[in-house]
Formats: structure tokens, sequence, C-alpha cells
């Protein structure tokens, strides 16, 4: 795709959207990290619907072991996979208090380490908690980099390394959080709304599918 096309694409993100926000709710960066590990496989909304309430007892990595993977697992269960999520919050908050004094490392080889956070969930936490320029990839990401023209490759790692070389540096901070709202509200998976998208006259899949 042209290089002048994919500036003026994400400078329309960026007209429609200046600070794009995960919709991820979380009061700290351990919790955010939470919820990110959280929501694989299920939404975001989801996922806040039950942090709500376990964030108001359990907040740091010290008060999760303290109550307990029982009593965890009765909070998220709601969840899809919430017996391997528990496990894994359990585990992640015993590295973190034992290994990094309760915080949060900032490098991604750490952070992968971790249980249940894998490359995507890396990418996303060092974009949102320390303002790395990493492209998170998730479902809505790839599908709407490949609609749109910006890649034709099928796996998020391929996905990510195209991103990062073609989408000027100026929105890599954003990138991701547009290409998921975007892909969560409009280019949706089933029947994208094209005619109502910003972005109709520079798709790939729009102009072909002359809409
Ligand atoms: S024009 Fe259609 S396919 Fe292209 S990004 Fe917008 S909603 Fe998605």
């Amino acid at each position: 795709m042209n290089q002048q096309i994919i500036i003026k694409i994400f400078e329309k993100f960026k007209q429609n959207n200046p600070n794009p926000k995960s919709e991820l709710s979380a009061p700290n960066d351990y919790t955010f990290c939470i919820s990110v590990l959280l929501s694989a496989q299920t939404t975001d909304k989801s996922v806040n619907k039950v942090t709500e309430e376990l964030f108001k007892i359990a907040d740091t990595p010290e008060k999760i072991l303290g109550i307990g993977e029982d009593k965890l697992k009765n909070y998220i269960k709601s969840l899809g996979f919430f017996n391997v999520k528990a496990k894994n919050i359990m585990l992640l908050s015993k590295f973190l208090v034992e290994k990094y004094q309760s915080n949060i490392p900032n490098k991604r080889e750490e952070l992968e380490k971790l249980p249940g956070i894998g490359r995507k969930s890396a990418n996303v936490i060092l974009n949102r908690i320390f303002n790395f320029n990493f492209i998170g990839v998730d479902t809505h990401v790839l599908r709407v980099s490949n609609r749109i023209g910006l890649t034709t490759c099928e796996t998020p790692m391929k996905v990510e390394q195209d991103l990062i070389k073609i989408v000027p540096i100026e929105f890599h901070k954003n990138a991701s959080d547009w290409l998921v709202l975007h892909g969560r509200y409009v280019c949706v998976a089933r029947k994208p709304k094209c005619s109502e998208c910003f972005l109709k006259e520079f798709c790939k899949f729009a102009t072909s599918s002359n809409l």
C-alpha cells in the first residue's frame, strides 16, 4: 500500500479519536495487567464486570495472594477459562512479589515469562503502562489490518512486523487501540459497517467490493 495512503488512514484515525483508551477498567498498573490476562478469549466488558468487585478487595499482588485461588475463582467464574486464568494470576502475583518487589517489569522478555502473558499482552502492557511504541495484535487488529490492506499476513507476529514497518512511528503508540476499537464497533467481523466507515475511500475491502 502506498505510504501516502497509510499516512492518510492514520490521520483519519487520529482525527476521529485523538486519544484512544483501552476499554479495560483498572485502577493501577498491576490491575491493568490482570485485566489484560483475563481478557484473553473474552470481551473487555465481561472482564470489567468481574474486576469491578474483585479490585475493590484485591488490587495488589499481595492482596490477590491473600484472598487465595478459590476465592479468586469465585469472582471470575463467569469468564471463559477461569480455572487456568486464576491459576496464572496466582503464579504471576507470586512472581511479581518475589522477583520484582510487586512492580511490573518493563521488558518484553521479562513480561513474557509471567504466567498468562504472551506477546500480544506484553505489547499492550508495554504500550499502555510504559509508553513504548509496541503494537499489540489481537483478532481485531489482524482482521482490520488485512481488510484495509495494511498487510496480507495471517499470523499476529507477521502482522505486527508489517505494521511496525509501514505505520509511521508517530502513530505507533495508538495504532493498536485504534484498530481494536475500529474492529469492535465499525469493521466488525461478520458484517463490517463500510457505508458509515471513515476509511472507506482508502480501504481495499471496501473499494474492491464497490461499496
Ligand atoms: S471500509 Fe469496511 S472493511 Fe474497510 S475498514 Fe471500514 S468497515 Fe472495515
